[in-house]
């Protein structure tokens, strides 16, 4: 089969349409009020409050940043425990607080951090845990955090992949001492690139909205060492258009699902992840485990690749295998993070994408390509 005229992607960002954003951008062009917490992005942060069922948030440039400066309005110090079954800003975002990762192993089931072997490597250094909802896949937040109450730890839950989730109809933001979200364009929800920091205590808003502002307080106050995090009113306003088709958007993202795990579950060798039924989905990515399959699933890889389809090896490698933490670390301590990321392909997901092509994409994994199938 040739290849297609338009590649198939793992993921196309979710636009509303021109008009609309058009319409709220014209605004900006007579205020002259481009950024700084401009009415687009207050506006923003009160929907976003409602949406993710919390009082506290905060908006940024970036999920990065806004996970960043959570870290540092905790004044955490020494360890930090967190998988390396994550994108890499996790762990960066921990480096560059100056504190030390200790990589927790994920668990085999849903890649979330283990929490049967988190107590092992708390020490007299560890001050916070930051566990990832990995996918979607909500972690044991009851496990790890009656873990971190016993031994007086924050949990900082990077939820760049949970935007909207709820576990027993309560959002995802509540849980933990803060959680971060991603409003990046490859994200379920977007603002171009965006983010946001959830928190329980209100006594940090001062703190957090001020580290992303240079620490300025008032204009004569700078009360401690920020940075800039602010997210500015054209990320926001795109953020107010594509809140309103998120729902729609999600429930595209189920059909897609569905599919997918019509065609390949109950495949020997294939492995979808578990639903948990007190889960709210919000089906951010399709990653999919071959352990065992008679394909490999780099074998995988180059097959959708020849028909112009390319998946991604979310996560691979490890973060703990990363050239510039590979003399830190040493992958082998997280065994079932390193094989998972071996064998794990995120298949194209997104709301607009055919179902011809899911069936195609499925075709592919399931059966021999066609050139082969010739020759037999
Ligand atoms: C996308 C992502 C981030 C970073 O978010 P940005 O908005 O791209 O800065 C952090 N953690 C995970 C797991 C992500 O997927």
């Amino acid at each position: 089969m040739g290849r297609r005229n338009e590649p198939i992607r793992v993921t196309r960002s979710s636009m509303p349409p021109f008009a609309e954003y058009a319409e709220m951008i014209r605004e900006l062009w007579e205020s002259h009020w481009l950024t700084n917490m401009g009415d687009f992005h207050q506006k923003l942060e009160k929907e976003l409050k409602e949406y993710l069922q919390t009082r506290n948030l905060s908006l940024f440039v970036n999920g990065h940043l806004a996970l960043e400066m959570a870290i540092q309005a905790f004044d955490l110090t020494g360890e930090v425990i967190t998988t390396p079954f994550t994108f890499a800003s996790t762990t960066h975002a921990i480096v560059r607080n100056g504190l030390t990762p200790v990589f927790c192993d994920i668990r085999a089931d849903d890649y979330t951090l283990d929490f049967e072997k988190l107590e092992s490597l708390i020490t007299e250094r560890t001050s916070a845990i930051i566990p990832v909802h990995v996918y979607g896949n909500l972690c044991n937040v009851e496990e790890i955090e009656a873990i971190a109450k016993r031994h007086q730890l924050k949990v900082i839950y990077d939820g760049a992949h949970a935007f909207g989730e709820c576990l027993d109809q309560k959002g995802v933001a509540s849980f933990g001492d803060a959680c971060m979200f991603s409003f990046h364009a490859t994200k379920v929800f977007n603002t171009i690139e965006g983010g946001a920091v959830a928190y329980q205590d209100p006594e940090l808003a001062c703190k957090i909205n001020g580290l992303k502002n240079f620490g300025i307080l008032d204009e004569e106050t700078v009360a401690m060492v920020g940075g800039n995090g602010k997210m500015n009113e054209f990320q926001a306003a795109m953020g107010l258009c594509n809140l309103k088709h998120v729902q729609q958007e999600i429930e595209k993202r189920k059909q897609i699902y569905n599919r997918y795990k019509n065609r390949l579950s109950g495949i020997s060798g294939i492995r979808l992840c578990p639903e948990n039924p007190r889960v709210t989905k919000n089906y951010a990515y399709m990653p999919v485990v071959f352990e065992g399959y008679k394909k490999s699933r780099d074998q995988i890889f180059r097959e959708l690749e020849e028909q112009g389809i390319y998946p991604r090896k979310y996560f691979y490698p490890c973060v703990n295998a990363y050239q510039c933490y590979r003399d830190r670390f040493r992958p082998e301590d997280t065994p079932v993070a390193k094989r998972i990321s071996q064998e794990v392909l995120t298949l194209p997901m997104y709301a607009d994408l055919p179902l011809d092509v899911v069936d195609e994409i499925c075709d592919c994994i399931l059966h021999r390509t066609k050139s082969k199938l010739g020759q037999a």
